[in-house]
């Protein structure tokens, strides 16, 4: 037995953060954003004879207004809060953006910020070498006080300042290649040099930002990295992508933790993106990413669901992307 490997990270299995209470979060029929879509990955993950003996699956509650509020502002999480808990019918409207809420959606946002700080601890305390958030609402699209494009809470964002307030990390790189561009995410560290912010997505799209002249503001500038591709590019475009601009960039910045807004709506047949990724084309994206992680950030990696709105294609990518890091890992040991 390699003892080395055994009591080093590299031995340790990977986090997968999920709850049932994500269920609760209704948002009425025929909607994209539904309670079923991560179901079929879920117990998949939970069946699978060689996914099963590498996964963990640790329990975590809700985010306190905090920690929210690392992000977010006082007034726009009691927004939140009174919308959601108010209602009297089954779903309405959030009054900041095209977010449908229900009487559950604070808590269970709150709860799905609670399993990103969760993965993030489970990390840094090494009870896990990286980890994989299966939680909605999704987060990518909501500014500091603004709910957005189906988020509430921006996951993500929150984790980056998590890991800063709780363990002194000065360089966090946010990989998010959900078919939209995650314009909360870009605006909450548009001129923060400390957290860098790179996204490949479809252009033109919702949300309409993300062109490649983004590129930050002030301490912030070169600190935001946007590739738009058109409707139709796929892993070939994608890969070249990664290779191209994210791997020179992450040569200077050498970032301690990776973040990936993991949305899988840029998979080919999505029902919203336009993009034509594959199974293999998240496979591959996963090797580069686990290799800049490997090189910077002694393999952290948090993985976090974003969109993605055909249950085969985020159950296929999700394993896809998890099989990758478990092989990378064996070769490693
Ligand atoms: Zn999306």
């Amino acid at each position: 037995m390699n003892l080395i490997a055994e009591s080093g990270r590299s031995a340790l299995k990977i986090a997968i953060l999920y709850d049932e209470q994500f269920l609760l979060h209704d948002t009425g029929p025929n909607h994209p954003e539904n309670s079923e879509r991560m179901l079929s990955a879920i117990n998949f993950l939970k069946n699978d004879s060689k996914l099963k003996p590498n996964l963990i699956w640790p329990s975590f509650g809700y985010a306190s207004i905090d920690v929210i509020n690392l992000v977010h502002s006082k007034e726009y999480i009691h927004l939140v809060k009174q919308e959601s808990e108010k209602l009297t019918k089954l779903t309405a409207k959030l009054s900041t953006g095209d977010t449908v809420i229900s009487k559950h959606s604070y808590q269970v946002a709150r709860k799905s910020v609670g399993a990103v700080t969760e993965g993030v601890d489970q990390i840094m305390k090494g009870k896990a070498s990286s980890g994989f958030v299966f939680s909605r609402p999704p987060g990518h699209h909501a500014t500091k006080d603004r709910g957005m494009g189906f988020c509430i809470f921006n996951n993500v964002a929150i984790a980056a300042k998590y890991l800063q307030m709780k363990y002194g990390f000065n360089r966090i790189l946010i990989v998010d290649f959900d078919v939209h561009h995650g314009n909360g995410t870009q605006d909450i560290f548009y001129s923060d040099n400390t957290v860098f912010y790179f996204s490949i997505h479809q252009h033109p799209f919702y949300p309409g930002t993300g062109r490649p002249d983004e590129k930050g503001s002030g301490e912030g500038y070169g600190y935001t990295l946007n590739i738009d591709l058109p409707k139709g590019a796929g892993d070939k475009e994608f890969i070249h992508g990664l290779k191209s601009q994210l791997i020179p960039a992450m040569e200077k910045f050498k970032p301690e933790f990776i973040l990936v807004s993991a949305g899988f709506d840029a998979h080919e047949n999505d029902l919203l993106g336009q993009l034509e990724y594959s199974n293999n084309g998240y496979k591959k994206a996963t090797e580069i990413l686990s290799t800049i992680a490997q090189k910077y950030a002694s393999n952290r990696i948090l993985f976090v669901l974003e969109g993605g709105y055909e249950p085969t294609n985020l159950r296929e990518a999700s394993v896809s992307i998890l099989n990758t890091i478990i092989s990378k890992k064996i070769k490693a040991d």
